[in-house]
């Protein structure tokens, strides 16, 4: 057992605790032990790290797009040397597998600090002209002011950097309240690089999302929310924030179609579709959960499937081997554990279903098939690692059944026929569509969703335009 780690806000550049008396503990999901603690956040502590933003804001926003560059990529450097330590704090806090945590998640935050870097040097806009007689007209892209980031338990650090990193090359300040369940890396990494930063551009907040996250989405010195979550708390910081009205970049949930049409490579599909179904244990808003197969392969597919979900080593987070980690946490685990088994008659469990017994919140790899489009296992994001199959007949039924749910966020399509790929593409109402792959992203690419999966971007050269605002000035030539 490893010493229980003090945590602290960031504020104006120096690390405190929270005001409040009430003390957030925090598990390891591999092992239900106690890692780290910290006291919580009154409202009085938010508004101070508002404030301390908004007093960095006239100075950072002032530096050359340059000079911010260098910085991100300086931030960018600092966590690549320490990225053993950030991705162990990633894996002892979310239940990240140390392989994945340290080969793929952590270097990609790497990357993406490095494109926000780059990307906030070159913020296009429309041409200027003269669109009125004897007058020229141009277009200034201006930060906004204090950004804050509200990010989930599923990639802490990961989605602070999609919001901090454009946020603060835009010329913007930065305020993150990070989940409850999850502040170990986010608060190592926000510690580490305020040696880079004035005081006061990037503040970090621990607390209650109902209690301060609520007064900071309210807080008249906030200009934007970039919200990554569930789709309930959403729509409550969509309405908190109506009020104002504020800007908004809303991630929401999702509940990605799989599209399987008879001619997919199987073997090529197969270990995509399986990280695809259990990558980060299932708790990712792209995963590749609702399969809907061509009758003519269906057998064939769920076999396979199944064997490949079945042989995966599932384990503590810190094994090197482990392929699934636990589900973030007992209540996390209770619910998938309860959609699965509320499962209906018609339905037939063809793999795992159950918690795994021991420590930890470890949950079983699960395929479930014969489900009809309005069960709960379909309509709802599962958020564990499950995946559901439906069949269809034809194309339209396929295209039908990907759409029937309230989300929208990823899908992906497997077809050797190009011409089906690309129908499927422009009719699947998603923010993004793979053909033959699922999951693979990068930050040069816009990610965002569409219907109930929220709006705005995050990434690419758009996600960076979210964090900025747009002025036309007319000058006279008189
Ligand atoms: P959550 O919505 O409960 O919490 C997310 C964050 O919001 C936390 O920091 C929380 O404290 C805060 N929060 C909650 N209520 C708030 C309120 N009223 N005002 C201000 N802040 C509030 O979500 P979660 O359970 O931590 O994360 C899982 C969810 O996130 C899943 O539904 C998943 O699909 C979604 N998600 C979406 C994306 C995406 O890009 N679309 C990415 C990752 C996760």
């Amino acid at each position: 057992m490893t010493d229980v780690i003090q945590l602290g806000n960031v504020i104006n550049g120096k690390t405190e605790q929270g005001s409040s008396e009430q003390i957030n503990k925090v598990l390891n999901p591999s092992t239900g032990e106690v890692v780290a603690q910290a006291k919580l956040s009154t409202v009085e502590d938010a508004d101070r790290a508002v404030r301390a933003a908004r007093d960095a804001f006239p100075g950072w926003a002032a530096t050359t797009p340059g000079e911010r560059s260098q910085i991100l990529h300086d931030m960018a450097t600092l966590l690549a040397e320490n990225l053993d330590e950030i991705a162990h704090l990633e894996t002892i806090d979310a239940g990240k597998p140390t392989a994945a945590a340290r080969g793929e998640e952590v270097p990609g935050i790497v990357g993406a600090l490095r494109h926000f870097a780059g990307a906030g040097r070159v913020l296009t806009a429309q041409a200027a002209g003269e669109f009125v007689a004897g007058n020229t007209s141009y277009v200034r892209r201006e930060p906004l002011g204090v950004v804050l980031g509200i990010t989930p338990w599923n990639f802490p650090l990961w989605q602070a950097v999609w919001k901090l990193g454009p946020a603060l090359a835009a010329g913007n300040t930065v305020v993150i309240k990070d989940a409850e369940l999850t502040p170990l890396a986010t608060t190592r990494f926000v510690e580490l690089v305020q040696q880079l930063l004035p005081a006061g551009v990037l503040n970090l907040v621990h607390g209650k999302g109902s209690e301060i996250g609520d007064a900071m989405v309210r807080h008249p010195e906030v200009d934007l929310v970039s919200f990554t979550g569930s789709t309930q708390a959403g729509r409550t910081i969509a309405a908190a924030a109506g009020n104002a009205p504020k800007r908004l970049v809303l991630e929401l949930g999702g509940n990605a179609p799989v599209v399987i049409y008879d001619d997919i490579d199987l073997e090529a599909a197969l270990p995509i579709l399986t990280n695809g179904v259990l990558f980060n244990a299932g708790q990712e808003c792209m995963s590749a959960t609702r399969m809907l197969v061509s009758e003519a392969i269906h057998d064939k597919f769920v076999d396979a499937l199944a064997a490949s979900l079945s042989s995966t080593v599932v384990g503590d987070a810190e094994d090197a081997n482990t392929v699934l980690g636990p589900l973030i946490s007992e209540g996390q685990r209770a619910r998938v554990e309860k959609l699965v088994a509320d499962r209906p008659a018609h339905a037939k469990l063809v793999t795992g279903g159950k918690k795994v017994e021991g420590d930890g919140f470890f949950f079983e790899p699960t395929l479930i098939t014969g489900l009809r489009q309005d069960d709960a296992l379909v309509q709802e994001e599962i958020f564990g690692p499950v995946a559901t199959v439906q069949t269809f007949t034809d194309e339209a039924e396929a295209l039908r059944l990907a759409n029937d749910v309230e989300q929208g966020l990823a899908a992906s399509v497997w077809t050797r026929d190009i011409g089906r790929a690309l129908r499927n593409v422009n009719a699947i109402e998603s923010g993004v569509v793979w053909v033959n792959n699922h999951m693979a992203v990068g930050p040069e690419g816009p990610l965002g969703g569409f219907k109930s999966s929220g709006y705005g971007k995050e990434g690419g050269t758009l996600g960076l335009e979210e964090y900025t605002r747009v002025k036309q000035v007319i000058v006279s030539l008189a």
